[in-house]
């Protein structure tokens, strides 16, 4: 390569792109409306006084600009995306047809119960395999993504406990968890208490043991944990919890490591919410839709909130107030303003149905199966926290980059290099310059080969001393480093064009 800028500040088929509203021009538009005249529209009188600012470019300019920043970005469609914790795995096509139908696409939120039961009917089969793939008596479906499913967990254990009378203050999660945990608890009023991890990665029983007490409200677990370990003392801690007269909550978003093979209603958990974008293969990433459905045990059951799902004489039916719901239910009030995100909902059930429950099962196998093969590939020029197989994903720490001068940032950039999104990195916390590994069961054999490879080699540089693919990694990046503090707390939105150079006379 030379160093000879292109004139157009272009670089071949990588296109500079500015921000949509620098890009506008006042008057231009996509379409041809007619000349609204004054008097014509019962709107007349709600003219606006002033334009409203919206960029304004033709149809070919829109459609060039979105997609020129699609291909500045990365997606689980373009390669392997080994972001841990995420489960970014192949959205089957099915799926997307299915989620197209006029009848479930274009069905409105407020069309009559009676014009609605095909839906209706579709969330309470979904509804049915989660309970069953679970083992838990009952489901909440509103809830629009794995935090907002926490939050209607607590709310619900917290409604359970009004409901008794008692005023508990504690909430406790492991050192490792997922950032939303705590956030979640504190969010809802309870204060966090962090237990303690062993050096095997699992929670340290005896500073469980020592933090529960009768303040405590709920244990909030991850299972199979952030460490990518399937805890062991399942059973113990559901007892010792329900000993003090706590709930047990579980963040089920690593389910896809044991779905079809665990339940876990049988593991005395109270409250659990899956991920549908990741276990179940709905889209996402980007802010796009999810769905935090929360299984509920029969104690919690009676408080979960509105709307409830009835089947009776006269078909399906939402219940949409408190005032009538049946006897026994208290719920403690309402997630969203509808009943959940019924696009995903239909590509959750599609992906059930497609699979079976045999095929949701070999699943979660061939997720453990992918995430052990690159643990096991790995391990030895890379460097393993934890001895022994993992579950769905593979953590990695920085012991092997000890004074080489190299960081897990460098490792994370020099893959973008290599055409790859990067790990998670420096999660979970209680591993020094973490790097979780999910490759998920839709990689193929060949491709996880080429993934190793990469990493293997990476390792196998820094050994050697050998430091360029790793300083000012990525240099093949649309954009180079950035500096991560300063792109969060003063970001530079406004794009600057550069000069065009003249043409020679
Ligand atoms: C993804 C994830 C969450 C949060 O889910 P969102 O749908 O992103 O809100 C919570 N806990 C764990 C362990 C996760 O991996």
């Amino acid at each position: 390569m030379t160093g000879l800028p292109t004139i157009s500040g272009d670089r071949g088929l990588d296109h500079e792109e500015q921000p949509i509203f620098e890009l506008g021009r006042a008057g231009v538009s996509g379409v041809d409306l007619p000349d609204m005249k004054v008097g014509d529209s019962r709107l007349a009188g709600q003219r606006r006084r002033a334009p409203v600012g919206l960029p304004g470019l033709s149809e070919p300019e829109v459609v060039r600009h979105y997609v020129r920043l699609s291909r500045m970005n990365y997606a689980i469609d373009a390669g392997l995306y080994p972001l841990g914790s995420c489960t970014m795995k192949h959205n089957p096509r099915l799926n997307e047809k299915l989620a197209r139908l006029p009848g479930f696409a274009d069905l409105h939120p407020l069309a009559p119960q009676s014009a609605a039961q095909g839906a209706l009917a579709l969330i309470a089969e979904l509804m049915r395999w989660l309970t069953t793939l679970t083992g838990m008596p009952a489901v909440a479906m509103s809830p629009k993504a794995g935090a907002h499913g926490e939050l209607c967990g607590i709310l619900t254990i917290r409604a359970a406990l009004i409901a008794r009378g008692e005023k508990r203050t504690h909430v406790l999660v492991p050192e490792s968890a997922h950032g939303t945990n705590p956030a979640t608890a504190a969010f809802a009023g309870f204060q966090v208490e962090e237990v303690k991890a062993t050096a095997d990665g699992r929670v340290d029983m005896d500073s469980l043991k020592s933090k529960l007490g009768p303040d405590t409200a709920a244990f909030m677990l991850t299972n199979p944990n952030t460490c990518g370990l399937f805890e062991r003392d399942m059973l113990e801690i559901a007892d010792l919890v329900h000993k003090v007269g706590a709930y047990f909550y579980c963040d089920g978003a690593n389910f896809n490591a044991i779905a079809g093979r665990v339940r876990p209603g049988d593991l005395g958990i109270d409250a659990m919410h899956i991920n549908l974008h990741k276990t179940f293969s709905t889209p996402h990433g980007g802010g796009g839709p999810g769905a935090g459905p929360v299984v509920l045990s029969e104690r919690l059951a009676p408080f979960a909130p509105l709307p409830l799902l009835v089947h009776d004489a006269s078909g399906f039916r939402l219940i949409e107030d408190r005032g009538a719901v049946p006897a026994g239910a208290q719920p403690f009030g309402r997630m969203c303003a509808f009943h959940g995100q019924m696009g995903m909902f239909v590509r959750a059930l599609a992906y059930m149905l497609s699979h079976g429950r045999d095929g949701v099962r070999q699943a979660s196998e061939d997720a453990v199966l992918s995430a052990n093969y690159v643990l096991a590939s790995l391990k030895d020029v890379m460097s393993a926290p934890f001895e022994g197989p993992c579950m769905h994903e593979a953590l990695f720490d920085d012991h092997f980059l000890h004074d080489t001068g190299v960081s897990t940032l460098d490792v994370a950039k020099a893959l973008i290099d290599e055409g790859y999104h990067p790990m998670t990195v420096y999660f979970p916390l209680v591993v020094h310059g973490a790097m979780l590994i999910e490759p998920t069961e839709s990689e193929s054999k060949e491709s996880l080969d080429r993934f190793i490879h990469v990493l293997k080699t990476l390792a196998g540089e820094v050994k050697a001393g050998r430091r360029e693919r790793f300083e000012g990694a990525p240099r093949l990046a649309p954009r180079r480093r950035l500096d991560e503090t300063a792109a969060s707390r003063k970001p530079v939105l406004r794009w600057t064009p550069k000069e065009l150079p003249k043409a020679a006379e």
